[in-house]
């Protein structure tokens, strides 16, 4: 097929994230990428702000990552994990372990985010249930949350932007407090106290909340809100799916805190942006209890789990990232968008601009027209999604500054034109 017609079939039979498969909005075709550079279908070169939604963080077609792919590929991409286990899967584990907390001790390796925290959940239930506590299967979370869109992980996303209504009464209903503002824990220990005798755990992504809106908030909230659900007999899960591997300044985001969850999901960057697997982490506590009474197993167990080609490629990833001077380079672009993103504060369409780590936002006053911003911005040569009314930037950590600052200067253009 020409490039032409591969558009044309993608248009008729492909369906994208979040579209319609009717009237979809343009899509444009990528024959390659490299380093932050997407290649077009028709030649034309883009700047990529978006790292694949957080994963590509050493850039596209790192040879490192290449060549941990090809290696394991020539011993099997694929084995099954009841009853085997491989090298990959163990250095992985080992690896992920020796950068968290000591209290770590467990690690369940799934496909995708969603999937992790469905896991992540199912933990948390099946513990209470083996502790005598069945009652104890509902969850509490934060407004403007996002964590995934499986059933279970879509109904602790925000309820407004996680379009709960679509779903009708079949979807979980779970207890949800303001999104954090400051320190104030108070509506959060109010729903905690109450409703105690029926929660298993508190979920949160500590300090940035992600695709539910982009928002930064106090990690003094989450030493907080930790103890109550510590004192109250709540578990405590974090979603580092989109904060892991050093996108807000520390390796994992939870390490601007004071404190450490019961049970910890990452994906997106873990492999660097090549495949998709996830994990989850948890703690002797959880998994004695799980594994000491009936059925004396966690039930969970995906075909594809830890997967040799991916877990191979993400202990490549994460090995590079470690030599890197990734800290310096996240430090580095968190200043620059800074200095770079500030003028679209004076715009009258711009609400507010916020940077933490390699997360930059620029939050309008309106829905973005995603049909115009795309194509402007891929006009101008830059790559950014926008959604609702955020359009924001969190590049590879390895962008120079002459392409992080023509990623602002563009980006910035087009915002002022919505
Ligand atoms: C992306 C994301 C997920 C879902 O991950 P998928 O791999 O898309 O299923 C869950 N939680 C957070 C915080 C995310 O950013």
């Amino acid at each position: 097929m020409t490039y032409n017609e591969l558009l044309e079939y993608d248009k008729q039979h492909l369906w994208h994230p979040y579209a319609s498969a009717t009237n979809p909005l343009t899509v444009f075709g990528v024959k390659r990428a490299e380093g932050v550079r997407i290649e077009l279908f028709d030649g034309r070169q883009l700047i990529d702000g978006m790292c694949s939604w957080w994963a590509a963080i050493h850039g596209y077609n790192n040879p490192a990552l290449n060549a941990a792919a090809c290696e394991q590929i020539s011993q099997m991409s694929h084995i099954m994990f009841g009853g085997l286990t491989h090298a990959p899967a163990i250095l992985l584990a080992e690896k992920i372990l020796s950068l968290v907390d000591s209290s770590f001790q467990k690690i369940f390796f799934a496909d995708s985010g969603s999937v992790a925290v469905e896991v992540a959940m199912k933990m948390a239930v099946q513990y209470f249930a083996a502790t005598g506590q069945p009652q104890k299967n509902n969850f509490v979370t934060i407004r403007k949350g996002y964590h995934g869109d499986t059933w279970n992980a879509m109904s602790v996303c925000d309820p407004v932007t996680g379009m709960h209504s679509l779903f009708g009464d079949d979807l979980p209903k779970r207890y949800f407090v303001s999104s954090p503002e400051g320190e104030d824990t108070s509506e959060l220990e109010q729903i905690v106290r109450e409703h105690k005798d029926h929660l298993a755990a508190l979920i949160l992504e500590p300090i940035v909340q992600g695709a539910g809106g982009m928002h930064f908030y106090s990690p003094e909230f989450v030493n907080k809100a930790v103890r109550i659900c510590k004192d109250n007999g709540l578990l405590v899960i974090f979603d580092e799916i989109a904060t892991g591997f050093g996108r807000t300044g520390k390796l994992f985001a939870y390490q601007h805190t004071s404190v450490v969850p019961d049970i910890m999901c990452i994906g997106k960057a873990l492999t660097g942006g090549y495949l998709t697997l996830s994990a989850v982490l948890t703690n002797d506590k959880v998994a004695s209890a799980i594994s000491e009474n009936p059925p004396h197993a966690f039930m969970h167990g995906p075909t594809f789990m830890a997967n040799p080609l991916a877990c191979a490629v993400a202990l490549a990833s994460i090995n590079l990232l470690i030599a890197s001077p990734w800290q310096q380079r996240v430090r580095n672009i968190e200043a620059k968008l800074k200095e770079l993103l500030s003028p679209a504060r004076e715009f009258d369409n711009v609400a507010q601009v916020r940077v933490l780590g390699a997360i930059g936002v620029v939050q309008m006053k309106q829905d973005v027209n995603m049909e115009f911003a795309e194509r402007r911005f891929v006009e101008e040569g830059i790559w950014v999604r926008p959604f609702g009314k955020l359009v924001y930037v969190m590049p590879a950590y390895i962008i120079s500054e002459e392409d992080l600052t023509f990623l602002c200067t563009k980006l910035l253009k087009v915002v002022k034109e919505c």
